[in-house]
């Protein structure tokens, strides 16, 4: 059969100009890269062999070989692992398979645009699983010749890099398994040297747990060390390879922010080698991106898939869960609500938290980055694992209305007023739309501190939660303020002039018939000082924020009436109370008070009701202010 040729995805082009560019002084990495694959492709076999042994029998030991050939000036990176078909090839080498990749790409190229280091861009790459074509950073063309463990067709793919790749039939793929063959560009001659490939091997792949030789046949020597590295007992593994180690279980270029290596005794028995990344990884919130702890069984590898290993809110955790009790031909199916498993899940999680927490006591700036990065993750828990909820809420960092940087529950406790007896909370969008909200007045003015909740899931995990430490959450957006009992950090004068009791009891009547049908109630507020309205939710109704929040997620939640509330001292309200006493121009102050409450629904980041109406009567009023 002639050879076919095919384009490259769209996206595969652009792609391969970025990691020529960002790799470009770093680019020896291809060869860890080529490596890297071909001890995935081994994996992949010992594990489809556990259950078709017939796949590996002819030759039972996994290897790769590189090969340099000064003549040709080649280099060749050959294994014999599970190998590709034609289907594969096209499928893994010509195409992205990650639909984040597209998103994350255009954020690489903007940062690069914006001039930010080569360093970045690589932690960047090393997400996006392109490792493949590293290759082409030192190569002007590279072939693949690779026959699938269980097949008898060969086939060969060739690429310049340019754009296109082709594939044919061929005679010459090795038995079983995958041979890279690197053309080198002109100028890179010097990985046709013994002496730079064993010093890249052992620098970025000497944890491999597979042999790693220079050349093949009789002079093929071994260059790495070929135990898997966490089998290793922690005094003989250095930090470079401990790093490298997590570049290649997390696909990752970054060094990892946290380390934990463990052995578990007792009711199960495993090795544990887990690592949180330093930055954030571009799908953490991607409803169908991998779980990142690979699960082995006494060294082999069985999947990187197992929901029930770590759970969904330590998502970000990388690393190698090695199991000394599994059986070793366990199905993936049946590693779903396995016993074992789940007992190491709770034993891990244990661990990882308890990890976080001496991280938190040691060094709380740090702590804090990490906070920033994965604490909408980990507050998931709060919600999800109520066994661990106690050590979540120790673990939990907020910002607040009276203090810069992050602080905990305990150290908002400390905080409280003389006669406080809530945790104050509000919930939305962003922590400074927050920090301005109007319900927020009051208990600035009078010094109490406020938990800004700027993430969609605390709308779920503080109503599960209810109280820390017995103190119960109370959201300053629902029920009443009851300020009252608080001394204010102001005096009285700063607040502006309040008319007579009388005067706001009329405007207060009027307003509860003029917006019947739109509010629940209408009541002079405690918690405003600066703005002249707001809404609040009526104890035991749903809150504002987390209402909206399920109606942009599609839900049809019947929207509940609000409390509105106003300030008689902002001067709008004075001069609406004086209008609506002496009785002229009711007509005017109908029309204000639907302003009033759209103004309000402004503020809480909503539409108001009627935009068109709204804006009618904004443009009416203002004409008729600047007639006057
Ligand atoms: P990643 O390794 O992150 O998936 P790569 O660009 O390195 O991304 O490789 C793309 C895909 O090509 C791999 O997922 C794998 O399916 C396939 N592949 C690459 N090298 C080999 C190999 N030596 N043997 C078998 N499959 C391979
Ligand atoms: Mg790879």
């Amino acid at each position: 059969m002639a050879s076919e040729t095919y384009s490259f995805q769209a996206e595969v082009s652009r792609l391969l100009d970025i990691v020529a560019n960002a790799l470009y002084s770093n680019k020896e990495v291809f060869l860890r890269e080529l490596i890297s694959n071909s001890s995935d492709a081994c994996d992949k076999l010992r594990y489809a062999a556990i259950t078709q042994p017939e796949l590996t029998q002819d030759d039972p030991d996994f290897r790769v070989n590189i090969i340099p050939t000064k003549e040709a000036r080649t280099v060749t990176v050959q294994d014999n692992g599970i190998g590709m078909n034609r289907d594969d090839l096209v499928e893994n080498l010509g195409t992205i398979a990650s639909s984040g990749t597209m998103k994350f790409m255009e954020q690489l190229e903007q940062a690069r645009q914006q001039g930010e280091s080569n360093q970045e861009a690589l932690n960047m790459i090393g997400q996006f699983g392109v490792g493949f074509y590293a290759a082409f950073v030192v190569a002007d063309k590279v072939e693949v010749e690779t026959r699938k463990a269980g097949e008898s067709q060969g086939w060969r793919w060739t690429s310049d890099g340019r754009g296109e790749f082709s594939i044919e039939e061929t005679e010459d793929a090795p038995a079983r398994g995958t041979r890279v063959r690197l053309h080198l560009k002109g100028d890179q001659d010097e990985f046709l040297e013994d002496a730079r490939i064993r010093t890249i091997v052992q620098k970025y792949s000497d944890h491999i747990a597979l042999p790693i030789y220079l050349r093949e046949g009789e002079d093929a020597a071994q260059i790495n060390t070929a135990s898997a590295l966490w089998t290793r007992p922690k005094s003989e593994i250095t930090e470079d390879q401990y790093n490298e180690f997590y570049h290649h279980v997390a696909h990752a270029m970054d060094d990892p922010w946290l380390r934990i290596h463990f052995k578990a005794e007792g009711k199960v028995e495993y090795t544990g080698l887990l690592f949180i990344p330093n930055q954030k990884p571009f799908d953490l919130f991607h409803p169908d991106r991998k779980h990142g702890v690979k699960l082995y069984v006494r060294r082999v590898f069985i999947t990187e898939n197992c929901e029930d290993l770590v759970p969904a809110y330590l998502r970000f955790l990388r690393g190698v869960v090695d199991s000394e009790d599994l059986p070793l031909n366990i199905s993936r199916e049946m590693l779903q609500h396995n016993p074992r498993v789940t007992k190491i899940k709770q034993t891990l999680t244990t661990r990882v938290l308890n990890e976080l927490k001496k991280k938190a006591n040691k060094d709380a700036e740090a702590y804090g980055e990490f906070w920033e990065d994965f604490g909408a993750v980990l507050k998931e828990g709060l919600y999800e694992d109520t066994e661990n909820q106690d050590t979540l809420l120790e673990l939990a960092r907020f910002h607040s209305s009276e203090r810069e940087g992050l602080i905990s529950l305990e150290d908002y406790v400390a905080n409280m007023k003389e006669g406080q007896e809530a945790i104050y909370f509000v919930t939305g969008d962003t922590k400074e739309a927050l920090a301005k909200s109007p319900q927020l007045e009051g208990f600035r003015a009078k010094g109490i501190e406020v938990l800004l909740l700027h993430h969609p899931i605390d709308d779920f995990w503080v109503p599960a939660v209810g109280t820390y430490k017995e103190v119960p959450f109370k959201s300053v957006t629902q029920g009443a303020a009851d300020l009252d009992k608080f001394k204010s950090d102001q005096s009285e004068q700063d607040q502006g002039e309040q008319p007579d009791e009388t005067t706001v009891g009329t405007l207060v009547a009027f307003l509860k018939t003029a917006l019947e049908d739109k509010v629940k109630d209408v009541r002079q507020s405690e918690r405003l000082t600066d703005s002249a309205c707001c809404l609040v939710a009526d104890e035991g109704d749903m809150d504002i924020h987390l209402e909206r929040l399920l109606r942009q997620h599609g839900q049809t939640t019947p929207q509940s009436k609000r409390i509105l509330e106003v300030n008689p001292r902002h001067p709008l309200i004075n001069r609406l109370a004086e209008t609506v006493k002496g009785q002229s121009n009711q007509a005017d102050a109908k029309e204000a008070a639907y302003l009033l409450l759209d103004q309000a629904r402004i503020m809480e980041g909503d539409n108001p009701e009627d935009p068109s109406a709204f804006a009618k009567r904004l443009s009416d009023l203002v004409a008729k202010g600047l007639a006057a």
